[in-house]
């Protein structure tokens, strides 16, 4: 059993850490904790000694071994993009409904498929209100594309989630970023152990992610230099390019990033997933191909899902070079380096003496990710 406690310990661990991404699996459980604009707060005191709160949060008390183990039947190693199946390029088929994807549409072409083939009754999505945004639930396949795009800031996404338990949904599909799949697999796990929390994931689709942005500070920074209610879409180009780039009614508009960098939430400096790695399909750009995405296909389902999709005309998929393989590897290596060295600086891992922690993972499993550290 995971150490679950309550809001109280949630508020000391998380918020008053500046650690909380925003990313809603604590939101919609109960009246108490809301998003408004990009920051989640708790309205009143509770006082349950557990909550579900605390056990989805994915800044909170995350056991990495137990999830894992619980979840793909494997332990913790880790390895840079967790356990796998096939890694393949693709992108968009013919019977996908057009739209402004971020890369080949393939989250799009997956999400919908598993609508229209009944796979999935309802999915949380992510849309955007000005530069704010927003979850989405959508239950028609052709409504998918209607939220393509990447909101390169921390999203409410599973306030969503858990709205479409309550309304009764029985088999939910979600896409999010790595520490929303943290969350997501928590809530799969049903940490507390009660069969009224079930909640009934079919497919969650998780994006690569190495950063997020602050939602209210890229909004001030942003409104100085365009009207950011005509933001249109958002680009984050790789290296060397170094800019965001606006799609606007008015234009393109440029951001350097060294101006957006300083808005990243200290939390996902100690983030050790870049490939949503409990998820069962893991999406992201496919560098040097533009109109292609990376897919890793990791569950039995997300398998299955990707093979009807393929049959289906939604998706095209072709092999993938074992080079672009090892170039992801090494970048989620990294990342997760650099991320294990910030939480031992912080003393935020595998705390002992009864100090509440923000991951555990095994001690040797320390030495995988940090060389020479045993
Ligand atoms: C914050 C962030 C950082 C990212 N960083 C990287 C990276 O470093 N490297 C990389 O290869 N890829 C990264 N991606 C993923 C990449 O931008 C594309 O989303 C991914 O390749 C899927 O492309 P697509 O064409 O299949 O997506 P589309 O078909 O356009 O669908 C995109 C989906 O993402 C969902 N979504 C959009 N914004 C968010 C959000 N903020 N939170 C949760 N869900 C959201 C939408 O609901 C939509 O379903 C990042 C995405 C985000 C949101
Ligand atoms: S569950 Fe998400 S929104 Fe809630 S405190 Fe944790 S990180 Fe923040
Ligand atoms: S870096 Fe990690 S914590 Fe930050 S948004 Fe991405 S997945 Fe979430």
């Amino acid at each position: 059993m995971p150490q679950v406690f309550g809001s109280k310990e949630l508020l000391e661990d998380v918020h008053q850490q500046e650690l909380c991404i925003g990313c809603g699996a604590c939101v919609e459980l109960c009246p108490y904790f809301k998003n408004y604009r990009g920051k989640t707060s708790r309205l009143f005191p509770c006082t349950l000694p557990q909550g579900r709160c605390f056990a989805y949060c994915p800044k909170a008390e995350v056991d990495l071994d137990e999830i894992y183990r619980k979840l793909r039947n494997v332990p913790y190693d880790g390895s840079p993009i967790g356990p796998y199946r096939n890694i393949v390029a693709a992108k968009v088929g013919p019977k996908m409904a057009s739209g402004s994807f971020q890369g080949g549409g393939t989250v799009s072409a997956l999400v919908a498929h598993a609508i229209k083939s009944g796979a999935v009754d309802a999915a949380a999505l992510t849309d955007r209100e000005a530069l704010t945004p927003q979850p989405r639930l959508v239950t028609r396949w052709e409504e998918v594309s209607r939220y393509a795009g990447a909101k390169f800031m921390a999203a409410p996404t599973l306030a969503g989630l858990n709205q479409a338990v309550r309304q009764g949904y029985k088999k939910l599909g979600v896409v999010g970023t790595p520490c929303q799949m943290l969350a997501v697999a928590q809530m799969r796990s049903n940490p507390l152990g009660k069969p009224e929390h079930h909640v009934p994931v079919a497919l969650a689709v998780g994006l690569f992610c190495n950063w997020a942005l602050d939602t209210r500070q890229l909004s001030a920074l942003l409104c100085e230099r365009t009207d950011i209610a005509a933001v249109r879409g958002m680009d984050i180009p790789p290296p060397p390019a170094n800019v965001m780039i606006l799609d606007t009614a008015g234009g393109r508009v440029e951001v350097s990033l060294s101006d957006i960098k300083p808005l990243i939430p200290h939390t996902c400096f100690i983030c050790l997933d870049m490939t949503s790695e409990l998820a069962d399909l893991s999406v992201g750009m496919y560098e040097g191909r533009a109109g292609w995405n990376t897919l890793i296909i990791r569950s039995e389902e997300g398998a299955r899902q990707v093979e009807e999709a393929v049959k289906a005309g939604f998706l095209q998929s072709e092999s993938m070079p074992g080079e672009i393989i090892r170039h992801l590897s090494t970048a989620a290596a990294a990342k997760k380096e650099r991320s294990l060295r910030m939480l031992i600086q912080r003393g935020l891992i595998n705390t002992n003496g009864g100090r509440r922690a923000v991951v555990r993972i095994p001690q040797a499993v320390m030495g995988n990710i940090l060389p020479g550290r045993a």
